[in-house]
């Protein structure tokens, strides 16, 4: 068990500076050419892996040319498009309903803001804050998505167990300029490292100041299990 630092402040700090050392060119690892694929494509990635998700949407982003293809296309060619991404009838559903929106309401531009997004279908907070930071370059929140809900909880960087309330959290002690890394960065980090099931303590940069680390510590804070 590593010690951490003494307030949470100062742990979330020495995490961001360790990880940017260790991951210097962090980033989205989705693909898209404008903010319309950006939506779409965060969509697709819910509870899906990115790289199945790019596999995907290849053929997608030049079959789909902007919201009216999407909003008049037939749901079920549409779904069949998709086969391979997980809730792939669902997400079919979301995206040409999100198009409709976008046509009737925002002249055919994905909005700019946290309210206009979260009412598009299929949209939450997670996928807003995505399509803000990479779309728009607006920074209102920090992304929680399962790397980072495991990697904070274990870091010890909050003891909350749901994504809006995690998010609250980090807010409050990660460096502003970083919310948007952040995210990368553990993302990067649970991936490589410190993964869900069979976390590499033994070659992780944050052993020392990790309160779950494996030599002999007991118990994963992510889960509240013992390892
Ligand atoms: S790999 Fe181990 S030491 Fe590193 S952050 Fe994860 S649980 Fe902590």
């Amino acid at each position: 068990m590593g010690t951490p630092r003494d307030s949470t402040q100062a742990q979330a700090e020495v995490v961001v500076d360790r990880l940017e050392d260790e991951y210097p060119d962090s980033t989205i690892s989705l693909r898209y050419s404008n903010r319309l694929e950006l939506l779409i494509a965060v969509i697709l990635s819910a509870q899906c892996t990115d790289e199945r998700v790019n596999k995907e949407t290849k053929h997608l982003f030049e079959k789909y040319d902007g919201p009216e293809d999407y909003a008049n296309a037939d749901q079920d060619e549409l779904a069949e498009d998709l086969n391979s991404i997980t809730y792939y009838n669902s997400k079919a559903g979301y995206i040409k309903s999100s198009c409709k929106t976008i046509l009737e309401d925002h002249d055919g531009e994905v909005p700019d803001t946290m309210d206009e997004l979260i009412e598009l279908s299929g949209v939450g907070r997670k996928t807003a804050n995505v399509v803000l930071q990479h779309g728009h370059d607006i920074v209102e929140g920090i992304v929680v998505d399962t790397h980072v809900q495991r990697l904070s909880r274990r870091l010890g960087l909050t003891e909350e167990e749901y994504p809006e309330r995690i998010e609250e959290d980090l807010m409050g002690i990660v460096p502003e300029e970083s919310w948007q890394e952040f995210t990368h960065l553990c993302i990067d980090h649970g991936r490589a490292v410190c993964t869900a099931q069979n976390p590499d303590c033994g070659d992780c940069v944050l052993a020392d100041v990790c309160p779950s680390e494996k030599g002999d510590g007991e118990i994963d804070l992510a889960s509240g299990d013992p390892w």
